[in-house]
């Protein structure tokens, strides 16, 4: 009998889907999701016993893999000491202290539960800084799911959003403009028409939930130009990209690539909870003293800074704060990327794939997307057979096509070998 059948059928008799996240139950590749048993390194085991090479990883948050020694220990330790208190602790002061010291737009931090949260509030304080109303974001950027950002595109440019969820009313969304990735003809009419309204840009820098799509430099200057142009706050969704491209996320790798560049409000999550539910958002002094207890900007949380969270984040940013790390896990996933690239082109296999850091995505078409509309012509039906080649073989990645993957550290040289090898095979039956 299949346990995680078995599973399933329990789950889905209780739980809606089966699951307490949509991408977990399948639905978009078919079949039965696995149910992981227990993880270690770069693997997990699911229901059945079954080993995974495992490029999910929590959907990005463990860098180190799973059960790292010392984040376990720092783990056990905290809990040992206490759950929660709903009171200030030391550790919280040096998660934020870690934080502030890798980011230099970040002077200062607010700690929450969920990448959802870190963006709603900071959607909340944006507006609250700048008295205004307007937002920007871009077509298949996704900010977690709070009612402002689950909106799709108007009709027309100059038109605004209508919800992607029932349960948000038209006027909760009235006033979210929802833009082309990429487009810098669209962004800058937009600030044209809407300039003195709009409170923010938010944007996912490198966008993982298209799988993996960059900014282009000019792109991204010119969000740059436009926002400091019209006051606008441009806001960093880095809860995907943040200590997982590179220890300084994407606003250093643009920094790298645009003089002086910075963005106003950074928005956190995944790596820095290292798994647990720990998220933050952060930037400017003068616009974080906005936020409760100091200014007019309501925000809070029962949770929040949680010792346990903070202490396995604080173990995770340590671990890879030291030097040679993110070099390694880079050159860890350029092997895979490669290899996977390679088994295409040897097996006649449209394929196209980029990474950065510990971050990669792949597409089942002959070049990069540059935007949504381009991700969606990927084949949905072949990638559904890609994704059950590899998860038969051993090899589990996202279960949707427009989502991101992951290596971590506890990946080795042979795990990305398996895997090229396994997905040679899976290439070669998809004709
Ligand atoms: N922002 C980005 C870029 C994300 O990828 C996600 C989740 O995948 C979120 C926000 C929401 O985070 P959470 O799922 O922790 O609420």
């Amino acid at each position: 009998m299949d346990q995680n059948e078995t599973l399933f059928q329990r789950a889905r008799a209780l739980i809606p889907g089966g699951v307490n996240s949509p991408v977990r139950a399948f639905r978009a590749v078919g079949g039965t999701p696995r149910f992981v048993q227990r993880a270690e390194g770069a693997y997990f085991w699911d229901a059945n016993g079954k080993r995974h090479i495992d490029y999910i990883g929590s959907w990005g948050p463990m860098i180190l893999g799973h059960g790292h020694p010392r984040v376990l220990e720092a783990v056990l330790q905290a809990a040992r000491d206490g759950f929660s208190f709903g009171a200030p602790t030391e550790r919280e002061v040096e998660l934020a202290e870690a934080i502030v010291r890798h980011l230099p737009a970040v002077e200062m931090v607010r700690l929450v539960s969920s990448g959802t949260e870190a963006a709603m509030s900071a959607l909340r304080l944006a507006r609250g800084a700048t008295g205004r109303s307007k937002i920007i974001k871009f077509e298949g950027c996704y900010h977690g799911h709070a009612d402002a950002l689950l909106v799709k595109a108007g009709s027309g440019l100059a038109t605004f959003g209508h919800p992607t969820s029932a349960g948000v009313p038209a006027e909760v969304v009235q006033h979210t403009l929802v833009l082309e990735y990429n487009n810098i003809a669209q962004i800058e009419e937009a600030f044209a028409t809407h300039g003195r309204d709009i409170a923010c840009l938010m944007i996912e820098p490198i966008a993982g939930n298209m799988n993996f799509v960059r900014a282009s430099v000019p792109f991204m200057q010119r969000c740059r130009e436009l926002c400091t142009a019209h006051g606008a706050l441009l806001v960093f969704d880095e809860v995907m990209t943040g200590f997982r491209v590179g220890l300084g996320g994407a606003q250093a790798h643009y920094a790298g690539l645009i003089p002086g560049f910075k963005p106003d409000l950074t928005v956190l999550g995944k790596v820095i909870g290292g798994g647990m539910p720990l998220a933050a958002f952060g930037g400017p002094r003068a616009i974080m003293e906005q936020l409760a207890p100091l200014g007019p900007v309501y925000q809070a949380g029962t949770l929040s800074g949680n010792p346990v969270a903070t202490a396995c984040g604080l173990a995770t940013l340590e671990a890879i704060s030291q030097p040679g790390f993110y070099e390694a896990l880079a050159q860890r996933t350029r092997s895979l990327v490669e290899g996977l690239s390679n088994a295409a082109r040897e097996t006649g296999v449209a394929f196209s794939a980029d990474c950065e850091g510990g971050m990669f995505g792949f597409f089942l078409l002959p070049a990069l997307p540059q935007n949504y509309p381009a991700v969606m012509k990927s084949d949905a039906p072949k990638f559904g057979r890609l994704f059950h080649g590899l998860l038969d073989r051993g090899v589990y990645i996202a279960p949707a096509l427009y989502e991101a993957g992951f290596v971590s550290s506890a990946h080795s040289a042979a795990d990305i070998e398996e895997t090229v090898a396994a997905a040679r095979e899976v290439f070669r039956t998809l004709g």
